[in-house]
C-alpha cells in the first residue's frame, strides 16, 4: 500500500505532461508521466520467453504489485483454476501484461487520453511487448480480455471480446486468440466453461507455429451459367444441404446460400441495396433450382434458426422446405442450454472460422454475398459436430422426438397468426389513450414534479445546456482547425455553423414539461431530485446499472404508498398496454408471433415478435391494474368458430410434490382444491373455515416458496410486512417439511455434478456462480422443464391427429396458441365435445417422477374470444 505522500506524488506525476525520459545508455525509461498510476513498481513477466504459449493480461492489480508476479490476486486464482482444468501447467507458459504498471483504481482506461488515443506509456508498453514477441516467436498468444486482444491483433477489430473470443487470428508474430478476462469471469461465472474451452483450444494451437485454415470456396462472381450448373449438380448429387437467407428492411429475401459440404457453398444473390443481381429470367431460373433443392425429399436440409428462414421462404417465395434434418440453433441449445445462441458462438467452438459476423454490415455486395455463403458452410460444419455431440450425450433421439418435431407445428401457428377484432382494438386504444392523458396530467399537477420541472427542465436549464454546447463546439472547432480536419460528428450531422449546431443540440434537450415515458427523467426525478436509494439492475455482462423501471418504482413505493409513484406505475402500465395493442399487424390483419424453442434454459417455449418485426409476444400480455389482462379480448377465432382452451391444472406443483415426496403436499395436490388444503394446513383450521384471503395467500406461497423466494421479496410481492411474510414462509415449510429437504438435496446434487436431468431426459449444466440465484434456477428447472415437455408432447400428438389422420378438415379445427401450460384451438361449436375429448387424451398422459406414476388433470374452457372463456366442467 502507498502512503498518502506516495499517493499524492503518484497523482502529481499522473497530471504532468506526457514525456519519455531517456535513461543513461540510450534506453528509454517507461514514460509514466501523464498517467495516474497506483504504483511505480513494474510487475515483470513470469515464465520462460521460450514458452510456446504466452498469456497476456491487461495490467497488474494490487496483489500483483505486492508480490511482484502477474496474475496472483483473485483474477490469478481464476486463471490458475482454468489452466489446470485445461491441462496446462502455469510454469509451461509465459505470463505477461500489456502494461506492467498498476493504473489508478485498476482502470485500464487510464492509459488512454480523452480522445481515445493511447498515452505514451501504453504505446511504449505495446511496442516493448511486440518486440519481445517478434524476438521469441511463441506459437500462440492467448489474450485475456478485449484490450490485449485488440491491441495485439494485426488487424483492426470491432464488436468486443464476446464476439471475437475463440477465434484464432494473426497476432504480432504468429497466432493470437482472445478469451474472457478472469476478472470478468468473477462477475459472470457462467461464462467460465467457455473460457476453459478457449484455453484448451489455445493449448492445441500452441503445439504448432503458423495459422492454417481449411480452404473454403463459394460461387460469388461465378456468373449465371456456372451458378445454375452448380445448383443442378447439387440437386442431383447432394444428400445434405444447409441453407441460409439474407433479408432486408423492405421485407425481401436479398440472397440465399446453399452448402453441400463444409467447404463449398453456392450463393444465389438476389439484390443488394435495391439493385437486382440478375435479369428477371435468370432470377426465375435460379429460384426454380433453389426451390427444387429445398423441396427435394432426397435431400436432408439443415439451417441455423430454421423457423426464420422457412417462414420467409414460405411467405415470400412459396417454398416449403422439407425434409428438415436439423436446426443447429435448436440442437445446440439442447446440448448446452446456457451457452450463447448464435452461429458465431458455434463457429468459435466447432470450426476454425474466425469471427466474421461484422461483414453483414458491409457496403460491398461481394462481401455481403460471401458472408451469406460463409453462414451456410459454417452451419453445415457445425451441424456435423453438434449431431456427434448429441449422440455422445444420448440426446439425439430426444432432439428428434421433441424439439425438432415441434418446429413444424410451431411454424404453422406463426404463419397462421390470430384474428383480431379491429373495432374493439380501436376502441380499447382510444380508452387507454384517454387514461394515459389523464394520468400524465395528474402527474404534471403534482407539486414535486413541478418543482423538478422548474429546477431540472426549465428554460434556465436549456440556456445552460446551450451555453455548454457552444463552449464545447468552440473548443472542438479550435482543435480541429489546429489539426486541419473536422470531427466526424460535425460532418455526419451536417451542421457546420455554430448557431445551427447549438440549435440542434438544444432541441435535443428534454421537454420543459415532465415526460413520464422518459426513463432518464423518471430516474432524475427519483434519484437526483427525491434522493431515493438508487435501484440497480444486472446487465448481461454482470455489471449493474441504475434503473427507474416499473419494478424499481414498485420497490420504492412498497413502504411509501405515494399517489404520485402509483400514478407513474399506472402510466407505465398503460403505455405497455398501448404498445401491445398497437403492435403492427401483417397484411392479413392478424397478429402473428414467432415461437422460440430456445427461448429459455428449461426448454419451455417462449414467444416474440414475428419474423418481419410485426406482432408481439402472444404468451404474455401486459395486464395493467387488473390481475388478468383484458387485452386478450381482441383475439378472436375465425368466422363460425369458438376458442377452446385446455390447461394442465397446477402442473408445476404436481411435479414439485412428487420430486419432494412430501406426503402432505402430495395429498394436497390430489385434493379437489390444493390452495384451500394448503391454507388449512398453514393457518391450522378446517378447510371449510378458510377465508378467501387465506386461500389467496396460500396460493401465492405455492407459487413463490417452492422455488425459494426470500421473505423480503415475498413481502414486497404480496404487499405485506416482512414479519408477516417470514411467518407465512415458516408456516408453509412447517406444513410441507420435505420441500426444504428437496431444496437441500438438489443443492447437494448440484454441488457434486452441476447437472440436473429431467424425467424427459433433458440435461442442464448449471455453470453460474454458487449463490441463491443458481439454486432458485435449479429448483425451478425440473418442474418447469417437465411441464413444458409434457404439454408439447401432447401438443404434438394432437397436431399429428389433426394432420396425419385428416381430422383437420373433418372437424375444421386448428391450433391457435401455445401458452406454456395450455393450448388454445379453434373449431365450430358443434365439434367442441370431440376436440375437447381428444385434447384431454393427448394432454393427460401418465408421467413418472421419482418412481411415482401420475397424471396431471386438465381444465377446459370455451368462448367467443380469448378473454371470455367459460369453464366447461362437462368437458373436463
Ligand atoms: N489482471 C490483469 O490483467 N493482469 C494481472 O496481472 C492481474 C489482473
Amino acid at each position: 500500500m502507498n502512503t498518502p505522500e506516495q499517493k499524492a506524488q503518484l497523482l502529481k506525476i499522473g497530471r504532468q505532461a506526457e514525456v519519455a525520459v531517456p535513461l543513461p545508455g540510450g534506453a528509454e525509461a517507461p514514460p509514466v508521466h501523464g498517467v495516474r498510476l497506483a504504483s511505480l513498481i513494474e510487475v515483470p513477466p513470469e515464465g520462460s520467453p521460450a514458452a510456446r504459449l504466452w498469456i497476456v493480461g491487461e495490467a497488474p492489480g494490487e496483489t500483483e504489485v505486492r508480490q511482484g508476479r502477474p496474475f496472483t490476486g483473485m483474477a490469478g486464482g481464476v486463471l490458475d483454476g482454468m489452466l489446470q482444468e485445461a491441462g496446462i501447467a502455469r510454469r509451461e507458459c509465459r505470463i505477461d501484461n500489456i502494461v506492467r504498471f498498476r493504473p489508478h483504481l485498476n482502470k485500464f482506461g487510464e492509459f488512454y487520453r480523452k480522445d481515445g488515443t493511447a498515452k505514451p506509456l501504453l504505446e511504449w508498453s505495446i511496442k516493448r511487448l511486440q518486440d519481445l514477441i517478434e524476438k521469441h516467436r511463441p506459437h500462440m498468444i492467448l489474450a485475456l480480455g478485449w484490450e490485449p486482444l485488440r491491441l495485439l491483433a494485426a488487424e483492426t477489430l470491432t464488436d468486443g471480446i464476446k464476439m471475437w473470443r475463440g477465434s484464432v487470428i494473426h497476432g504480432p508474430a504468429g497466432k493470437l486468440m482472445g478469451t474472457f478476462h478472469p476478472s470478468y469471469l468473477l462477475r459472470q461465472w457462467a461464462d467460465r466453461p467457455v473460457a476453459v474451452a478457449d484455453i484448451r483450444k489455445a493449448k492445441t494451437e500452441s503445439f504448432t507455429p503458423g495459422l492454417v485454415r481449411k480452404v473454403r470456396k463459394n460461387t460469388v462472381n461465378w456468373g449465371f451459367n456456372a451458378t445454375r450448373d452448380a445448383l443442378r449438380d447439387m440437386l442431383e448429387h447432394a444428400s445434405f444441404v444447409s441453407f441460409d437467407i439474407e433479408t432486408d428492411t423492405k421485407a425481401e429475401i436479398t440472397s440465399i446460400a446453399l452448402a453441400d459440404a463444409p467447404e463449398f457453398a453456392v450463393v444465389v444473390p438476389i439484390a443488394f441495396r435495391g439493385r437486382r443481381h440478375w435479369t428477371s429470367e435468370e432470377e426465375r431460373i435460379l429460384k426454380g433450382f433453389v426451390k427444387q433443392i429445398l423441396e427435394s425429399q432426397k435431400i436432408q436440409k439443415i439451417a441455423q434458426n430454421a423457423q426464420y428462414d422457412m417462414i420467409w421462404l414460405k411467405a415470400k417465395w412459396g417454398v416449403e422446405v422439407a425434409p428438415l434434418f436439423m436446426d443447429t440453433l435448436v440442437a445446440h441449445n439442447l446440448l448446452v442450454p446456457e451457452c450463447p445462441k448464435s452461429l458465431a458462438f458455434q463457429c468459435s467452438i466447432y470450426t476454425d472460422i474466425p469471427y466474421y459476423k461484422f461483414q453483414s454490415r458491409t457496403d460491398d455486395p461481394d462481401t455481403y454475398f460471401r458472408y451469406n455463403a460463409q453462414d451456410a458452410m459454417a452451419t453445415f460444419e457445425c451441424a456435423q459436430e453438434i449431431q456427434a455431440a448429441l449422440e455422445e450425450d444420448k440426446l439425439w433421439d430426444f432432439y428428434c422426438k421433441l424439439p425438432h418435431a415441434l418446429l413444424a407445428p410451431l411454424r404453422e401457428l406463426s404463419l397462421r397468426g390470430v384474428r383480431i377484432d379491429l373495432a374493439l382494438r380501436n376502441e380499447m386504444t382510444r380508452e387507454l389513450e384517454e387514461e394515459r392523458k389523464t394520468l400524465t396530467a395528474a402527474i404534471r399537477e403534482d407539486a414535486t414534479i413541478r418543482e423538478f420541472e422548474e429546477k431540472y427542465l426549465g428554460a434556465r436549464q436549456q440556456e445552460k445546456a446551450a451555453e455548454k454546447c457552444k463552449v464545447a463546439w468552440e473548443k472542438s472547432k479550435e482543435k480541429c482547425e489546429k489539426a486541419g480536419k473536422w470531427p466526424k460528428s460535425a460532418i455526419s450531422v451536417k451542421y457546420p455553423k455554430v448557431e445551427d449546431y447549438v440549435a440542434v443540440k438544444t432541441e435535443k434537450q428534454p421537454e420543459v414539461a415532465f415526460n413520464p415515458d422518459s426513463p432518464q427523467q423518471v430516474a432524475a426525478y427519483l434519484y437526483t431530485f427525491r434522493k431515493f436509494k438508487a435501484q440497480l439492475k444486472r446487465r448481461a455482462d454482470g455489471t449493474r446499472t441504475i434503473t427507474a423501471d416499473s419494478a424499481a418504482i414498485k420497490k420504492i413505493n412498497t413502504k411509501l404508498q405515494e399517489p404520485l409513484l402509483q400514478a407513474l406505475l399506472d402510466h407505465a402500465d398503460v403505455t405497455k398496454q398501448l404498445e401491445f395493442l398497437n403492435a403492427k399487424l401483417e397484411p392479413d390483419e392478424r397478429m402473428h408471433c414467432t415461437y422460440d424453442i430456445t427461448g429459455t434454459e428449461t426448454g419451455r417455449i417462449s414467444s416474440k415478435k414475428y419474423v418481419t418485426d410485426t406482432g408481439a409476444n402472444l404468451q404474455n400480455q401486459p395486464a395493467g391494474k387488473k390481475k388478468e389482462s383484458t387485452l386478450r379480448r381482441i383475439f378472436i377465432p375465425d368466422e363460425g368458430k369458438v376458442f377452446l382452451q385446455r390447461d394442465l391444472k397446477q402442473a408445476e406443483a404436481w411435479i414439485v410434490a412428487f420430486l419432494s415426496e412430501d406426503p402432505f403436499f402430495m395429498d394436497a395436490i390430489r385434493s379437489s382444491d390444493i390452495h384451500r388444503r394448503t391454507a388449512s394446513l398453514i393457518f391450522r383450521k378446517p378447510e371449510c373455515e378458510v377465508t378467501k384471503r387465506e386461500r389467496d395467500l396460500a396460493k401465492r406461497c405455492v407459487h413463490a416458496l417452492n422455488y425459494g423466494m426470500g421473505y423480503v421479496k415475498f413481502a414486497e410481492q404480496l404487499g405485506i410486512s416482512i414479519v408477516e411474510a417470514r411467518d407465512l414462509r415458516n408456516r408453509y415449510f412447517a406444513a410441507f417439511p420435505k420441500l426444504q429437504v428437496w431444496h437441500s438435496e438438489t443443492k447437494l446434487k448440484l454441488a457434486k455434478t452441476r447437472r440436473l436431468t429431467t424425467p424427459f431426459g433433458r440435461v442442464r449444466e448449471f455453470s453460474a456462480g454458487w449463490n441463491e440465484d443458481l439454486w432458485k434456477a435449479a429448483w425451478a428447472y425440473i418442474p418447469q422443464s417437465t411441464v413444458g415437455d409434457l404439454l408439447n408432447t401432447g401438443f404434438l400428438e394432437f397436431w399429428r391427429w389433426l394432420k396425419v389422420d385428416g381430422n383437420e378438415e373433418r372437424f375444421d379445427c386448428q391450433v391457435m396458441l401455445q401458452i406454456h401450460d395450455s393450448l388454445v384451438v379453434q373449431c365450430p361449436e358443434e365439434h367442441v365435445p370431440v376436440i375437447a375429448k381428444k385434447l384431454k387424451e393427448c394432454l393427460e398422459r401418465p408421467i413418472t417422477v421419482n418412481g411415482h406414476i401420475f397424471t396431471i388433470p386438465t381444465d377446459c374452457a370455451v368462448g367467443p374470444n380469448w378473454l371470455d372463456l367459460k369453464e366447461r366442467k362437462d368437458l373436463e
